[in-house]
């Protein structure tokens, strides 16, 4: 019905109802219909609409993890407790069109930093956080997980039982955002983008229905939402294949800035595939913070095995100036990265990829090195380049395991550059971010003087303006348009759902 409630609507009306949508006449046009939606949600799900001032409310704010998203104060956040809550909402918002100018967000784990991803001014946000249960199939080969779930409850479910999935790094992370935008884990030589575990998502799509996606039934929006974030539905639920895992080993290392040309070199030759081994994992930074620059890494070793011989390019490099290596389980390793990265600041990410290549790196550090000199009076600043490999077996494996859409070249070893940057004065907001989009370009700049460059831009550790799907390429992107149109052919998620990255 285009004008006006449906005759289901009409009868449910009550007095209190009544006088709030009178009430809401008198915002503006969006903000009308924002509040009116709020109004009817709560009257269809109730104890789960909530407005500013009350504890659920201010608690789902409190808990994004950069400041920009905390700080948009939605009209409403709706607390969905399960799926047929989520449907409810759909349903809801669809027998109501002519009041669809009501944008909303859709929120997860609430870890990207930018702005307007998955919280939204003066609309409405779907925070799924309450939903964060993870069960497993009979025979323990699937975890069913509910999108909400930070890493960590994940990891603390499966460990008891001998098992992992290959989830975040960092035990805070939610699942859904990081699953449906790809996934970078300590296993990714082994498995691939953690979306490529995924063998079944349960979506609600924008008229309320509730469809699973898997290899044998909607094999197309099973694809899409391999890479393809917020643009098809809600993920309800994400069926990921388990796999045994015990304790592994694995810790932080770090170094004096002085080190930093034998670190490249010797993440150079681990990202090399001839010298790959699937079970080692590293993450090279380069960081700013407290007064002096020091380089570090997060090391793993996927098994129960000291130093070895594959990660002693790095442990060789002596003195290590922190060594917290050890043998623990997942649940241990991510906690303790997380305790590395506190919420609450102004935090940014910006992403490029290149090819491997070692003087490449070493421009790549000068250009950072320049990029410090000019924000490094920012109040509370961490400014860091981290360099994550993505050797082409990684690609491999994601072939191996339906393919995925974000696109990648399986013909190269490549490496993710992520620029994180943390500060606490607002007023230093557009100097930073200006700094780090400059470093960005002049690091493409520098990779395609070399031919070097890569065209995708990691989803899950773009800044607003990056279009990572673009980066996806053109046959990929045009690919996922289709799946978009068969699967919400009014485009609710293009227009209606305006966070994050659209297609
Ligand atoms: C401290 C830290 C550590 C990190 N570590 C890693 C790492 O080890 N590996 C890695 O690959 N990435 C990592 N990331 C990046 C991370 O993957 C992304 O920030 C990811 O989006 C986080 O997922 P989330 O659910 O917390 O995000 P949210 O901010 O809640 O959501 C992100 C986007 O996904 C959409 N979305 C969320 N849930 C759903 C859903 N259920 N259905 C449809 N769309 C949805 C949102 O609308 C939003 O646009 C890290 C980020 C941080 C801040």
């Amino acid at each position: 019905m285009k004008n006006g409630f449906s005759l289901g609507w009409a009868l449910a009306i009550t007095p209190g109802l009544l006088l709030s949508l009178y009430a809401a006449s008198d915002l503006p046009i969006n903000s009308q219909a924002c509040a009116v939606q709020c109004t009817l949600l709560q009257y269809s799900i109730s104890d789960t609409v909530w407005y500013t001032g009350t504890a659920p409310y201010e608690e789902s704010l409190a808990s994004y993890f950069s400041s920009f998203e905390a700080e948009l104060r939605p009209r409403c956040i709706i607390r969905p407790k399960h799926t047929e809550h989520v449907a409810k909402v759909f349903r809801t918002i669809a027998s109501i069109s002519s009041w669809t100018s009501c944008q909303l967000a859709i929120r997860s784990g609430g870890h990207t930093p930018f702005a307007g991803s998955a919280n939204i001014n003066g609309g409405i946000t779907i925070d799924l956080s309450l939903m964060k249960e993870t069960t497993l199939s009979e025979d323990h080969r699937i975890a069913y997980i509910q999108p909400g779930a930070e890493w960590v409850d994940v990891y603390n479910r499966l460990v008891p039982e001998g098992l992992a999935v290959p989830g975040a790094r960092v035990a805070g992370v939610g699942v859904g955002g990081f699953t449906t935008g790809g996934g970078i884990s300590y296993f990714a030589p082994r498995f691939g983008f953690t979306c490529d575990s995924i063998i079944n998502y349960q979506v609600v799509l924008a008229n309320g229905t509730i469809i699973h996606a898997n290899a044998s039934a909607h094999a197309d929006l099973w694809w899409a939402l391999r890479g393809g974030s917020n643009n098809f539905g809600v993920v309800t639920r994400i069926d990921a294949q388990t796999f045994d895992q015990g304790e592994f080993w694995g810790g932080l290392l770090v170094w004096e800035e002085s080190k930093i040309p034998q670190l490249l070199e010797a993440y150079y030759d681990l990202n090399s595939s001839p010298n790959l081994d699937p079970y080692a994992q590293h993450v090279l930074s380069i960081g700013f913070q407290g007064g002096g620059v020091a380089a570090s890494n997060n090391i793993h070793y996927t098994k129960p095995q000291r130093n070895p011989p594959s990660l002693r390019g790095y442990t060789d490099i002596q003195p290590v100036l922190v060594n917290t290596t050890r043998i623990a389980n997942i649940s241990s390793f991510t906690t303790e990265q997380d305790s590395f990265s506190p919420k609450g600041l102004r935090q940014d990410f910006f992403t490029a990829t290149v090819v491997a290549d070692l003087k490449l790196y070493y421009e790549i550090q000068e250009l950072w090195n320049a990029s410090l000199a000019t924000v490094v009076n920012a109040t509370g600043l961490q400014y860091i380049l981290t360099l994550q490999p993505l050797p082409r077996v990684v690609m491999q494996e994601s072939a191996r395991r339906g393919g995925n859409a974000l696109g990648l070249d399986a013909s190269k070893d490549l490496t993710i550059l992520c620029l994180i940057a943390s500060w606490r004065n607002a007023n230093d907001d557009k100097w930073l971010l200006g700094a780090q989009r400059q470093l960005i370009d002049k690091i493409l700049a520098a990779a395609k003087r070399r031919d070097r460059s890569s065209r995708f831009k990691y989803l899950n550790y773009a800044f607003a303006g990056q279009d990572a799907i673009a980066g996806y390429g053109p046959q990929s992107q045009k690919r996922l348009r289709a799946v978009s149109s068969k699967y919400d052919p009014s485009g609710f998620f293009q227009k209606g759902v305006p966070g994050g990255f659209k297609l």
